[in-house]
């Protein structure tokens, strides 16, 4: 088989090393080569993606030639055996360091690795490297890393989406087949949009986040990114399960991937949440062609009320800047990775360290988390908060009622300029506007390729749907994928 670096799905790839036309090692060798051809050009070049935070090339290697192995003696350990994959850089691996792209983890190594991480060896899959991303996964730009912007391979000019924006900047410019994400107010779902790949944001509870660094405790999820729903759904089947390591994870059996009949799929479309402010009109051209698609593939599309849309970012930021500020506080300059060298005391190390080491979103949001919790305020801001996340998830609840998947805009535009937000968090922040509410209500949400906009940068839908339906969204798309090629095109 020809390997295409870019074109070739994971389970092609999968495929050809199972029928000897391609071995893990190879496979393996010339993805590390393209990332590292990329990983080692100087930071200021315009044509760097930067997606990767650290290449792990020699455990690479080693695992590959491992997996060819039991490939070679007739035990394929699954259907992904042998093929890598990218991890982002707030997933714990015993090799290699894990450091949300914070100066604060400079040299960080993990002593354990993430429920994912073991569950990815057992299924013989082989861990390229880390991917770049927003610092502690704050931002949708990957432009607040401490380790450089990403840029998008669609147009060097522009953000990749954040904060998983390094994993989808790897798969899109085939440096790797896949990659994991994790979401904790749309960082599967936002930078799949903006690189035209597909993206799961799991049912809260069915991926376990041990190691997983944390941001949003109660948001947080890791999901698979890759270049169409079939692999998605190979992916998240391998990382998805229950692991008594994670309190949260409460998953009873697996997901069911098998294929739908769209006749009998109702496809709600919320009209408010086109008719938002901030919606370009080519993402919503978009779109509401993905309707007309599912119509023609027999399902029914229908309107639907999904009220409260403008509290979800206010309330996403509260609960998850709440939680952030009691996760970050942990990192102290004690235990983990970089300590300021100049602190004369104990509290001089606390002080230094988290002014030194943590960027100024990172800090903007601990003091604003700190400020929701504290006496006096949390009434206000904390507790009102979880109320609305109540009413948030009962409105979905609601509307799941009357239709099986909500479809949406994934993102407001096209990929935004570099530097075009940084300054505003504010506009940043609203980027946010269709995927934050679904981390709120734990409910499954996924992006993917719907049409091309602005300039020929690539449109993502969203589709959510009820708990535990994960499986189904995605047969959805197998089912669009099969009626549109979107997803089969490929950055210059
Ligand atoms: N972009 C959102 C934020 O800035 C979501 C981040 C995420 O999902 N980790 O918080």
């Amino acid at each position: 088989m020809d390997l295409d670096l870019k074109k070739s799905t994971a389970l092609e790839i999968a495929k050809a090393i199972q029928e000897r036309k391609l071995s893990s090692p190879e496979v393996t060798r010339a993805y590390l080569d393209a990332a590292k051809a990329d990983f080692e050009k100087a930071p200021g070049d315009t044509t760097k993606i930067n997606a990767y935070a650290s290449l792990g090339e020699e455990a690479a290697m080693a695992q590959a030639q491992a997996a060819q192995k039991r490939i070679d003696a007739g035990e394929a350990p699954s259907p992904l055996a042998g093929v890598p994959v990218a991890l982002k850089d707030i997933i714990c691996t015993t090799e290699g360091t894990t450091t949300a792209s914070s100066k604060i983890l400079t040299g960080f190594r993990a002593p354990y690795d993430a429920g994912v991480v073991d569950r990815m060896r057992a299924a013989g899959l082989v861990f390229l490297g880390k991917t770049n991303m927003d610092e502690f996964a704050m931002g949708s730009s990957t432009e607040t890393s401490h380790l450089g912007i990403t840029r998008n391979p669609w147009d060097t000019a522009r953000v990749p989406g954040g904060s998983s924006g390094g994993s989808a900047a790897a798969v899109a410019a085939g440096l790797a087949p896949f990659a994991l994400g994790s979401d904790t107010g749309g960082s599967i779902r936002q930078p799949c949009a903006l690189t035209n790949l597909t993206g799961v944001k799991p049912t809260y509870g069915s991926v376990s986040r041990y190691g997983l660094m944390a941001y949003g405790s109660s948001l947080d999820q890791i999901g698979p990114m890759a270049k169409d729903a079939a692999d998605a759904a190979a992916l998240l089947a391998v990382i998805s399960g229950k692991d008594e390591r994670d309190s949260t994870s409460v998953m009873e059996k697996p997901f069911d991937f098998s294929d739908i009949n769209m006749k009998e799929i109702k496809i709600g479309i919320p009209r408010n949440y086109f008719g938002m402010p901030g919606l370009a009109d080519d993402v919503k051209a978009c779109v509401l062609g993905a309707a007309e698609t599912f119509r023609a593939l027999g399902a029914k599309a229908i309107d639907i009320d999904l009220p409260l849309i403008d509290y979800a970012v206010p309330t996403y930021l509260i609960i998850a800047c709440a939680e952030a500020s009691s996760n970050l506080s942990r990192y102290d300059g004690v235990k983990y990775g970089y300590r300021s060298p100049d602190a004369a005391d104990i509290h001089d190390v606390y002080y230094k360290t988290r002014s030194e080491g943590f960027g100024t979103e990172v800090k903007r949001r601990i003091i604003l988390g700190s400020f929701v919790l504290s006496s006096g305020y949390f009434d206000a801001y904390y507790k009102k908060a979880l109320q609305v996340r109540g009413l948030i998830r009962a409105a979905f609840d609601k509307a799941l009622e009357g239709c099986d998947m909500i479809l949406s805009p994934a993102t407001p535009t096209v990929a935004f300029e570099i530097g075009g937000k940084i300054q505003d968090p504010i506009a940043m922040y609203l980027a946010d506007i269709y995927t934050t509410s679904v981390n709120l209500t734990g409910l499954p949400g996924l992006a993917a390729p719907c049409g091309f906009g602005e300039g020929g940068l690539p449109v993502g839908m969203q589709l959510i749907g009820r708990a535990w339906e994960d499986g189904r969204l995605l047969s959805a798309v197998k089912a669009y994928q099969g009626a549109t090629d979107f997803h089969k095109r490929w950055p210059a």
